[in-house]
């Protein structure tokens, strides 16, 4: 099994580059922000739950979210690989990511970073915010909130998996295939050191 942290501030492109690498590696794209949209939308209990941080631009509980997350990684037995995107956020989510694979016998290969700088992200945000729907893209101070609560508590996660010698960043400016092809060159380099 191949398993991959997509990881970057939000705005950095993680999703579009998800599509990408499920694709070419067939894996299974787990997002726990559209897992929470999906939730919301339906109007179930964890959708009402989560509704209330992500208007605000904060975490959703540790407790709530690796249950979901654990939920989800459970319903794919059979797969080659998860890519998770938005998740792990916390160290606390980290830890609960790695209990969970060992006791499926396998473990993270990487985490790959965005490297994205923070004006052009909240500029990609707002302009994503005209159409997206998603009302945490369309106020500046939610946006600048969400990059301040990644630096203070998703940040240290990239510190995590680099004693691990596990982290990776990448530019992630250029165009979505210039990225891509970045992406590419660090997947295949796992499992050959
Ligand atoms: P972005 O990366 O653009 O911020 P996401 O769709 O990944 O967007 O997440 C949107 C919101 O969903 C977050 O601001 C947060 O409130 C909630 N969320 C998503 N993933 C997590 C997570 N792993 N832990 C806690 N909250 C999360």
């Amino acid at each position: 099994m191949i398993n991959l942290v997509l990881f970057g501030p939000p705005g950095s492109g993680k999703g579009t580059q998800a599509a990408f690498l499920i694709e070419k590696y067939r894996l299974i794209h787990i997002s726990t922000g559209d897992l929470f949209r999906y939730e919301m939308s339906h109007h179930t209990k964890l959708g009402q739950e989560a509704r209330a941080y992500m208007a605000k631009g904060e975490l959703v509980p540790d407790s709530v979210t690796i249950g979901m997350l654990r939920n989800k990684v459970e319903k794919h037995p059979e797969t080659q690989g998860f890519i998770f995107d938005g998740f792990p956020r916390t160290i606390p989510q980290a830890e609960a990511l790695d209990a969970l694979l060992i006791s499926k016998g396998t473990e993270v290969a990487g985490l790959i970073s965005l490297d994205v700088g923070e004006e052009e992200i909240v500029q990609r945000i707002l302009l994503r915010g005209q159409t997206s729907g998603r009302a945490d893209d369309n106020d500046e101070a939610t946006v600048r909130k969400r990059i301040a609560v990644y630096q203070s508590e998703t940040a240290p996660v990239f510190d995590y998996y680099a004693e691990k010698g596990k982290s990776h960043i990448i530019n992630g400016l250029g165009t979505i295939d210039d990225i891509a092809e970045r992406l590419s060159d660090v997947v295949e380099s796992f499992g050959k050191d």
